[in-house]
């Protein structure tokens, strides 16, 4: 079987990383088995759909690296063909016309929950061998209504939850067109998935209800129903369901936050999913593992703190060259200038050990970027002590003629230490005000390599007494 796959989102609204699952999983689930990912934009709500949550969507899974073998496709552009259908099971009598008005369906919900009944429509209009139908109300536009199977079950073996059965006697007569002929939600999902031959349907587990609906129609269109795969929903680290208003971010929000494409990737791979104890892993070893029996049944819970660790993991093992490309725009966004100062690929892999974002990089790295700072006396005075200002002259001599790489720095440290018999922070707390107005920088040595011999005795000068 040519496995093919797909991700339908809505564009309404906000979308956030637990949507973003519901593409990651068809994706690897399609590249796994050598099949297709197609992207489907479900569009048809005119008044929720905006091309925002759209451009969002689609830069998202570019940004992760979820690529298309067919898509977007937009179901507006495929009004034709819903309507073709609805008119072709019109014409086979798998639809019918129903008449009944809003107010009598009202009416009719009203008296069944009086009578303690499930409110469903009543086949009033349905069509049946020797029934006789009300004449068709005049000027009245109808809807057109699926003819459900009466009696028996919809049955779907689910590759997360296990075997489904509802009765058929829970489901009455969709609606499939409106008044105006425009086609609802559950059967251009059927019409689409159907057209775009799909073999496998992972989706977000608030669709569980739709399914068997869409399985009626879909056999009643002559079409052999998909595996369907319904996920557990993603909630957030309050154990809430995930919204912007309690905080989720979105995609771009990430990107913004200077985390990695593949940390995030890493990161929705493990939300619902598992491969034994496996935390870390690279995008090839995901689509080489995925299977939907590894699926989890029970809601996955957003980590905050997870998703920083892995991607503090990513940016670690980076290479320095690429790490530099990536942060440069978040340097830039701090206004440095990292053409003016010493080489940005140093910079960043003296600092990568020890960030978890490309923003914490681009913090860090404004320190060798800054111009030397100014030191009045008196600022001086209070944190270059006196007793220590002979070991920063003696300093400034084994620097000058030592070499320029981090072990002879280093060993320049420790001969001044011994020579003075002082300790490491009695000396490099001095050094690190001297050079930067601040005693929060990295190993002394390597700082030494990044900023360079001469700037570094220059500044060291200006604060001796
Ligand atoms: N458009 C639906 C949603 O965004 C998904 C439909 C489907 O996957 O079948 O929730």
């Amino acid at each position: 079987m040519h496995i093919r796959t797909r991700f339908a989102p809505s564009p309404t609204g906000f979308i956030h990383l637990g949507n973003l699952r519901s593409a990651l999983y068809p994706w690897a689930f399609a590249r796994h088995n050598q099949g297709d990912f197609i992207l489907r934009i479900e569009d048809t709500d005119l008044e929720r759909s905006t091309q925002e949550a759209v451009d969002v969507i689609i830069e998202g899974m570019a940004w992760l690296g979820l690529d298309l073998d067919e898509g977007p496709i937009y179901q507006m552009q495929r009004i034709d063909r819903y309507r073709e259908v609805v008119k072709q099971m019109l014409e086979a009598g798998l639809a019918y016309p129903c008449y009944m008005s809003e107010d009598e369906l009202n009416k009719l919900r009203d008296q069944q929950m009086a009578n303690k009944e499930k409110p469903r429509y009543n086949g009033l209009w349905r069509p049946e061998p020797g029934k006789i139908l009300p004449p068709a109300p005049e000027g009245v536009l109808p809807v057109i209504r699926f003819k459900n199977p009466i009696g028996g079950s919809v049955i779907w073996n689910d590759a997360v939850k296990g075997k489904i059965e509802i009765s058929n006697d829970e489901l009455d007569d969709l609606v499939i067109a409106r008044p105006d002929g425009t086609p609802t939600y559950n059967f251009c999902v059927v019409v689409d998935d159907l057209d775009m031959k799909i073999t496998h349907v992972i989706r977000g587990d608030d669709h569980v209800n739709n399914t068997p609906r869409q399985i009626n129609i879909m056999k009643a269109l002559g079409g052999v129903p998909p595996v369907y795969a319904h996920l557990p929903t993603v909630l957030n680290d309050a154990g809430e369901k995930m919204s912007k208003r309690n905080g989720a971010m979105s995609v771009r929000d990430y990107q913004k936050a200077g985390y990695l494409p593949e940390a995030i990737l890493n990161y929705l791979a493990r939300l619902g999913w598992s491969h034994g104890d496996a935390e870390v892993f690279s995008k090839e070893q995901f689509v080489q593992w995925f299977d939907l029996d590894s699926l989890g049944r029970s809601p996955a819970q957003h980590n905050p703190e997870k998703l920083l660790w892995l991607n503090h993991q990513y940016i670690q093992n980076s290479d320095p060259m690429q790490l530099a490309e990536l942060t440069k725009p978040f340097a830039y966004q701090l206004g440095i200038d990292t053409e003016n100062g010493p080489d940005f690929v140093q910079v960043v892999s003296l600092l990568k050990d020890r960030a978890n974002t490309l923003i914490e990089i681009a913090e860090g790295a404004k320190l060798f970027y800054s111009p030397a700072p100014e030191h009045n006396a008196e600022q001086i005075a209070q944190n270059i002590p006196a007793a220590i200002v002979p070991a920063l002259k003696d300093l400034i001599h084994v620097l000058k003629v030592t070499d320029h790489n981090k072990e002879a720095y280093s060993a320049a440290f420790k001969q001044v230490l011994t020579q003075h018999q002082i300790k490491m922070p009695a000396l490099a707390m001095p050094v690190r005000y001297a050079l930067f107005a601040t005693t929060q920088t990295p190993a002394i040595d390597s700082v030494l390599v990044v900023l360079g011999k001469d700037e570094a005795v220059n500044r060291l000068s200006k604060v001796i007494h």
